[in-house]
């Protein structure tokens, strides 16, 4: 018999009911050092005073109001983000999946109003995530997503990762544009280097065509700056956000040029929830932990903390653990053993890891993990090589 919850995910046996900073306690009162933070979303931990307060206060005062009206909390946060990005203007969505759609309609009616309405397509990389719409796995391509669900939206042309003259041979009179993770999440924590980002945004100007970033996942705080692309010094045209801008509060946006932007009027794009008041309650305490002074500089420590401790235990664990990739902290270890062994003994030692693809587990903890926190991390994480070593030997 079908479960009462559509039966989509693979779930660990585990039923978290409270949440602490980086800590979630178990329903039999174990506590979890959270270095997964619901895949990078819960981007200041769980319960975080601050957006407790915020939400609070908001949900006392208005909940929801359509985007028939102006909505002053909305307002607020797409002036933050406005002010702290290359954006000119935010359309805020309740998830990355609803920012790659509006990224994709953005990007083609651009060009419809350019007069090159034959400009419709997209080139994206193999590894790719952009989430699970009709768009988002036309976008990404692979067969693990996409099979069973055709006819797929088309316009997508999918290239090898890495691959320059690939890319350069793809591009057209057809090409509308160029989507790519900065860092690939899902595609195993594998960083775009910034002289392939510096020469993608060369490769769109060069061309006539637009640059979309997806930091659905790299960004927010997480690589040590607010946005993953600036460490490259390049600016996108379009920039699909979600996961860590509401803290564990659904919520997505769509950043833009003025430019790129041009295209989307009154009555071409809406969503019922996206821009709620409470959600952008959040989004703006968020903005305001992230942004404040000296926040990204103790991410970027934290980072070099974990990360030379992560390079000690690959030394130590060699059958376990084979290297450590990333930037900040959005750290992935390629393991030498199963990822998934990895992940299950973490459970055993009480330390939530999340698998990614190419044998990796990803570590995203709270962007403000205590240095104590870290240091428990990387005792724990030791506690699991053991296991895993223990149990190949
Ligand atoms: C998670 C993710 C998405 C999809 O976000 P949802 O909120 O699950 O729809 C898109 N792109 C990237 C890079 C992601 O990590």
């Amino acid at each position: 018999m079908i479960p009462a919850i559509l039966p989509t995910y693979n779930r660990a046996p585990l039923n978290f009911v409270k949440g602490e900073g980086t800590w979630l306690i178990e329903a039999d009162g174990r506590r979890f050092l959270d270095l997964g933070a619901g895949i990078a979303v819960n981007a200041l931990g769980h319960a975080h005073p601050g957006l407790v307060a915020a939400l609070t206060a908001q949900a006392e005062t208005l909940w929801h109001v359509s985007n028939l009206y102006h909505i002053g909390p909305q307002e607020k946060l797409a002036e933050m983000l406005v002010a702290a990005t290359f954006a000119d203007t935010v359309f805020f969505t309740n998830s990355g999946t609803e920012s790659c759609e509006l990224a994709v309609k953005m990007a083609r009616k651009y060009f419809f109003d350019a007069g090159q309405p034959e400009r419709v397509e997209i080139l994206t990389f193999s590894g790719s995530f952009h989430g699970r719409s009709a768009a988002g796995i036309a976008a990404a391509g692979s067969e693990k997503m996409t099979h069973g669900f055709g006819p797929l939206l088309p316009g997508f042309r999918h290239l090898p990762f890495g691959n320059h003259e690939a890319l350069q041979g793809a591009i057209d009179d057809r090409t509308a544009a160029i989507l790519v993770e900065p860092i690939q999440g899902e595609g195993g924590i594998l960083p775009l280097p910034d002289v392939c980002l510096k020469g993608l945004r060369e490769l769109c100007d060069a061309n006539g065509i637009l640059l979309i970033l997806d930091e659905v996942q790299c960004g927010m705080g997480r690589t040590g700056k607010l946005f993953a692309h600036e460490w490259a010094g390049i600016a996108p045209d379009i920039m699909m956000v979600a996961k860590g801008i509401g803290g564990g509060f659904p919520l997505g946006a769509v950043l833009a040029t003025e430019d790129a932007a041009s295209g989307m009027t009154a009555g071409t794009h809406g969503s019922t929830y996206g821009g709620n008041p409470l959600a952008c309650a959040v989004g703006c305490a968020v903005m305001e932990a992230v942004t404040a002074p000296g926040f990204l500089e103790e991410v970027t420590a934290r980072a070099g903390q974990f990360r030379q401790g992560l390079e000690g235990l690959v030394a130590e664990y060699p059958s376990v653990f084979s290297a450590v990739r990333g930037s900040g902290l959005m750290l992935g270890i390629v393991c030498a053993a199963p990822n998934m062994d990895v992940v299950n003994a973490g459970y055993g030692a009480e330390v939530l890891m999340v698998p990614a693809a190419d044998n990796v587990v990803r570590l995203l903890p709270p962007l403000n993990i205590s240095e104590a926190e870290v240091a428990e991390a990387l005792s724990r994480l030791r506690a699991t090589a053991e296991t895993v070593q223990a149990h190949a030997a």
